[in-house]
């Protein structure tokens, strides 16, 4: 874990990094309070464990508790407060000023590691908590509401690039209803597992995918003009090529139907996904195991 240190005293600095150290973290240290806030600008996505001092010049711990209690942390970091000034109620008085927890100094090795794994624990609750809230439990991939989030960050990215095209997929599993009526839903739930799997295993990192709704996904991607046929060839290939395996050893085949939405424009998320929608109906009625897109169109306005 990496743990950043706060102190200006620059001895005492020292002498904690090498203690952290020696508990088998990564200490990371600034010597005052702007530089520890200036850290977080870019730093903002893991969790972290931070040690302050409580008396600086610039500006004193407590004040540092509470400006990084503003930040917009993914995980909100364990704040230690520390002090070598003796006075009644200091943990008291750190705990109120937003720390998690309160360390005397000179700090020993075992008071620190003692501290450092309740950190860690209550660190890596919060990141389940998390987890836990943006994922699908039966697929693990991003829910509704967080892929949403997502692709409204990567949408904001690629309006700045002439090049790139934003492509909405919309996927659906072909005859699903029939799976479920004539296998079960145990089956069913083995089916969305493993063809969610298999399309994210098929995109690149850089790509979003979410369990959409009961069978449905929602797929975004950045890509050229050419690419674009491309990842949805290989989306359908990798679903339908080899047939899903039940646990009674019986074999599915399944396949897909897509309908996929490439535009320019900046229009609303909610405009687009009906666009891909409208497609994927398309894709339907056209007899399903198919994709439809509107490249023509991009192509024939371009
Ligand atoms: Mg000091």
């Amino acid at each position: 874990m990496k743990i950043l240190l706060v102190d200006d005293n620059k001895k005492d600095l020292k002498t904690s990094a090498s203690l952290v150290e020696e508990v088998g973290h990564t200490p990371i240290v600034c010597d005052n309070a702007h530089e520890a806030l200036t850290f977080f600008d870019s730093e903002a996505s893991t969790p972290y464990l931070i040690i302050t001092d409580w008396e600086m010049p610039d500006m004193d711990g407590s004040e540092l508790c509470q400006r990084l209690r503003n930040l917009p942390f993914t995980v909100s970091p364990y704040i230690i407060l520390t002090s070598a000034e003796e006075f009644s109620d200091a943990e008291v008085c750190a705990l109120e000023n937003g720390a998690d927890d309160f360390i005397e100094k000179p700090m020993s090795l075992r008071s620190l590691t003692a501290r450092i794994r309740v950190a860690e624990r209550i660190l890596s609750t919060q990141l389940n908590l998390r987890n836990l809230a943006l994922t699908d439990g039966l697929t693990g991939l991003l829910n509704r509401r967080a892929g949403m989030t997502a692709i409204q960050t990567q949408i904001a990215r690629i309006e700045r690039h002439e090049n790139l095209h934003g492509c909405v997929i919309m996927c659906d599993i072909d005859y699903f209803k029939r799976i479920n009526d004539n296998y079960g839903h145990t089956a069913g739930d083995i089916v969305l597992r493993e063809v969610a799997n298999r399309m994210s295993e098929s995109l690149r990192p850089f790509d979003t995918i979410c369990r959409y709704g009961g069978e449905e996904f929602l797929i975004f991607c950045e890509a050229g003009e050419k690419e674009i046929t491309a990842i949805l060839d290989r989306i359908m290939d990798v679903v339908s090529s080899e047939p899903v395996m039940l646990d009674n050893g019986d074999y599915l085949h399944v396949t897909l139907s897509m309908g996929c939405h490439v535009d320019e424009q900046s229009a609303p998320l909610t405009s687009k996904l009906k666009q891909a929608d409208e497609l994927l109906y398309q894709a339907k009625g056209n007899g399903r195991n198919q994709y439809v897109t509107d490249l023509g169109a991009l192509s024939a306005n371009g």
